[in-house]
């Protein structure tokens, strides 16, 4: 734990770290006292540290405070970030998950870098994954991103394909289907996200009740990941709250 680093040289980076780990700790507490109020175990929440923009040396000060699965936007920005901590940080078992949406030319450098995939959302991204699988010698553990907006910009499958295109990822030996992801649109006051993430849990628990397995729920980020996990998120994706605003 870096809570008395005394570096009188940097003195900045010190305070730095203590906010770092200020913050960190602040959102554990909220995430377990959200898991216990919807009566779930804290540690079925898994949180995502999201690191985009941030550079090497605050994520391996977020890895000595103890986090471990980290989340990126972009192949080409996580690439170099992903080498810095496979060089540095060798037994430390971090997990890399690609948050953002994925083009269908870095396929196979999000296989190569990526344990989790959190955005696949068409068919034939889900062939290229699971060719690029096939060939890497590796099952790729995937969520599919479900778009429940109607916002332009918001990507994903649409509600109505899902089913069909849980099938189809399914059948496809190369990859694993972990569960479903969403991004619902931007609200000043969270508890208006609130039907998007019941919305997915519902889909969710539609497919169980057809014979699929999916356990993760990736939903809920710094604004509303609390309202999120009281709808049943297995995994919120945070950002701003841990490494504060980006550039
Ligand atoms: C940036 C990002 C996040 C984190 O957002 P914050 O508001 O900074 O917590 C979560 N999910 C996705 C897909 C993102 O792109």
């Amino acid at each position: 734990m870096n809570t008395e680093i005394v570096d009188f040289g940097n003195i900045k980076t010190g305070m730095e770290d203590k906010i770092l780990l200020e913050k960190v700790k602040n959102i554990f507490r909220k995430i377990s006292s959200a898991a216990i109020r919807s009566e779930r175990n804290p540690f079925d929440v898994k949180l995502i540290a999201v690191t985009k923009t941030v550079p090497f040396d605050r994520i391996k000060v977020a890895i000595d405070l103890g986090l471990r699965i980290f989340g990126e936007n972009r192949v080409q920005e996580a690439q170099d970030k992903i080498s810095d901590c496979r060089l540095h940080c060798i037994d430390c078992d971090i997990e890399w998950h690609l948050i953002g949406n994925l083009q269908k030319n870095k396929a196979k450098s999000a296989v190569q870098l990526f344990d989790l995939i959190h955005s696949l959302d068409s068919a034939e991204l889900a062939a290229l994954l699971n060719k690029h699988a096939e060939r890497a010698g590796k099952i790729q553990r995937v969520l599919i991103e479900v778009k429940l907006s109607e916002e332009e910009t918001k990507h994903g499958i649409a509600k109505e394909h899902l089913m069909d295109f849980i099938e189809a990822v399914s059948a496809m030996k190369h990859l694993k289907l972990e569960g479903l992801m969403t991004m619902p649109p931007f609200f000043d006051m969270t508890e208006k996200a609130r039907p998007f993430f019941r919305e997915l849990r519902e889909l969710r628990d539609k497919a169980e009740k057809e014979g699929y397995r999916l356990p993760e729920l990736s939903m809920g980020m710094t604004n509303d990941y609390e309202v999120a996990i009281l709808e049943g998120a297995t995994m919120v994706r945070i950002g701003t709250g841990i490494f504060g605003e980006r550039r």
